[in-house]
């Protein structure tokens, strides 16, 4: 398994975290997007450590980068700066490059 931020690789259950791009947030977000493999990344450390807290603590740059959503905002239409770079998620967790991007 690898960051999909920064590419560190771990055993697989070791200091890893789901991120939520676009966050449940109080009390839970009811959509159906919320819970698709494109709104979850899978970044190394906890939400106050590695690219999960590195997140969370930079969430102007952040949301520039796609990792973090607004609530209006659509998982699927929203491409993600990753290690492989931009690109697109879909529901079930494939990557599309965006335009410009080599596969
Ligand atoms: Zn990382």
């Amino acid at each position: 398994m690898a960051c999909e931020r920064c590419g560190t690789q771990r055993a697989p259950w070791t200091g890893w975290s789901v991120h939520h791009r676009r966050p449940a947030g109080m009390g839970g977000d009811r959509r159906p997007e919320t819970v698709t493999a494109a709104n979850g990344l899978l970044l190394c450390g906890s939400g106050i450590t590695g690219c999960h807290g590195w997140v969370e603590s930079n969430r102007t740059e952040s949301y520039d980068l796609g990792l973090l959503l607004r609530r209006h905002q659509v998982p699927t239409a929203e491409p993600v700066l990753l290690r492989r770079g931009l690109v697109l998620l879909d529901v079930d967790g494939n990557y599309i490059p965006t335009e410009g991007q080599a596969a």
